[in-house]
């Protein structure tokens, strides 16, 4: 049952409790710095039985970052033994495992214990799990994902399909593949990784594509042994590749939130190139021919996916969804497509963020009725009226093609520092000010019309809106916010 922290105070110093809810690779690294602050006293709860959010998740066959994986790390905790330029996700979990246990913070782990509710109460916050189990914080990190809750597609007859049929982030590997006819339904980054880890697995391969996709085609080579030993001698050169990369995505990163930026006419260009030179038949060009800018939706990163498509066992499909039966999906133009296998690739809830986990700030408020409309935050960290609550990858932070851990870094170095106001025992109680959400959001807005993801597509950046849902300036920008809080941004008590 919930304990009670025990809380010292001289000279204004307070020893404070925290509850991380999430141990993946946010959650991990909000344990990681608080302890390294001398702050121990914190439980990380999870409601699976494994750490690593994504990265556990999801275990569809082709799995891989699509940021190179020496980005997509812990800038403190660089590893020499990647095996790829873009890791598979069994090796990114297991990356996340090892740090959680070199930095000692999988201790602090509880595991198949959901977080159900969080309540503000006399100033602190009262959790309650789904399993009955109680605490009381003086602080609470909210590393719960984004890309967490699937999304299932609305078609007609989904229940009907008599064969094997999940979401790609719900894996069922008992369901055999090899010689098995497999529908995909979706055309984003996790469908065509699919579509070509299945292709040569599979009878029939069937992409079931809505909108066609800009695709970005880089390579995927393996470290050698050499490289990896001359990475183990020389850790100085993993610190200069993170940071090229680093530079190399932030100008990308930048690119993106200018329409009309040279950098993003050269994304295209290459995105281009790849179609018109890895796609033979013209018919087939055609109908894999994006009518939007590239990357107004997330660009795919492929190596290999025009090949997989234009395998002879291979079908894109463009009809679109009528129905789907028992014994495979029904196009418009009447066809069946028969299938023992229908994996839906149709991404996830993006704007559910930490719910249904109810939270009650001061008042009584809700999260729930604050977020009806939309999810938002200060920052995407802070919410008026729930101080000392906390969000990691919170609502319209920034997303893309680059690493989001770099993200989560320097957002959790932002709210260590608003910790160590409460620590010193500065105030007790810190939450961002309406006025401040209010005119960030009015500022972020306006500047989301001029982004590239405003040009003509549907996506799920968008909000109900139609507003991108993101960071809508530059990486560089991001960056220069997340040095320090603006005191006048925050209300203390
Ligand atoms: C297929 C796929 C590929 C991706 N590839 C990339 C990539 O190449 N580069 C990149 O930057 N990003 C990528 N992402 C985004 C990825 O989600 C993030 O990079 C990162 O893993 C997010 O970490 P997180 O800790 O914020 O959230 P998550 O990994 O989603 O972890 C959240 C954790 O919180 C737990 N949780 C949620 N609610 C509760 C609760 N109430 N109580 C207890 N526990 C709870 C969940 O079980 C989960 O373990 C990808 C995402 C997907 C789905």
């Amino acid at each position: 049952m919930g304990r009670t922290a025990e809380r010292t105070e001289w000279g204004g110093r307070r020893d404070l409790r925290f509850a991380i809810v999430g141990a993946g690779m946010a959650g991990i690294l909000s344990a990681i710095r608080l302890k390294e602050a001398g702050l121990t006293d914190f439980t990380v709860y999870e409601k699976a039985d494994r750490l690593g959010g994504t990265w556990r998740e999801n275990t569809y066959p082709g799995l891989a970052c699509d940021v190179p994986s020496h980005l997509y790390s812990y800038s403190f905790a660089l590893t020499p033994e990647l095996s790829r330029r873009y890791s598979p996700g069994g090796e990114i979990q297991g990356y996340l495992e090892r740090v959680a246990r070199d930095y000692e913070v999988d201790r602090h782990m509880r595991f198949g214990d959901e977080v159900a509710c969080c309540e503000l109460a006399t100033g602190r916050w009262r959790l309650e799990t789904a399993a009955g189990h109680r605490d009381e914080v003086d602080v609470v990190i909210a590393a719960t994902g984004v890309l967490h809750h699937p999304r299932l597609p609305e078609i007609d007859g989904l229940d009907d399909f008599e064969g094997a049929m999940f979401h790609s982030s719900r894996w069922d590997h008992e369901v055999p593949l090899d010689g098995a006819r497999i529908g995909i339904i979706g055309t984003g980054s996790t469908a065509v990784q699919i579509a070509s880890a299945l292709v040569d697995r599979a009878a029939k391969l069937s992409l079931f594509q809505r909108t066609a996709q800009w695709v970005l085609q880089q390579e995927n080579p393996p470290y050698t042994r050499d490289d990896r030993a001359a990475f183990r001698q020389n850790p100085a050169q993993l610190t200069e590749l993170h940071e090229t990369l680093s530079h190399l995505f932030g100008v990308f990163a930048n690119a993106i939130v200018d329409a009309d930026s040279p950098e993003m006419e050269m994304i295209a260009d290459a995105c281009r190139a790849n179609l018109e030179d890895n796609v033979r038949d013209p018919e087939l060009r055609e109908r894999l021919r994006p009518d939007y800018r590239a990357a107004c939706k997330r660009l795919v990163v492929s190596p290999d996916f025009y090949e997989a498509i234009q395998r002879p066992n291979a079908e894109l499909v463009t009809e679109g969804i009528e129905r789907i039966e028992s014994a495979g999906v029904r196009t418009r133009e009447g066809r069946l497509h028969e299938l023992d296998v229908l994996v839906l690739a149709t991404g996830f809830k993006v704007d559910a963020f930490m719910r249904p986990m109810a939270v009650v700030g001061r008042d009584g408020q809700t999260l729930e009725h604050l977020w009806s409309a939309r999810p938002n935050a200060y920052l995407s960290i802070s919410i008026p009226g729930f101080p000392n609550f906390f969000m990691l990858n919170g609502p319209n932070g920034p997303v893309g093609n680059f690493s989001l851990i770099e993200v989560a870094e320097l957002q959790m170095a932002y709210i260590m520092q608003l910790v160590e106001r409460l620590r010193s025992g500065a105030c007790r109680e810190i939450s961002a000010t309406r006025e401040a959400m209010e005119q960030f959001e009015a500022a972020r807005v306006e500047a989301a019309k001029k982004t590239v993801w405003m040009t003509g597509c549907r996506s799920w950046y968008l909000d109900d809106r139609g507003i991108p849902a993101t960071w809508p300036w530059s990486f560089d920008r991001f960056r220069a916010e997340m040095r320090a809080p603006e005191p006048t941004a925050f209300e203390y008590r």
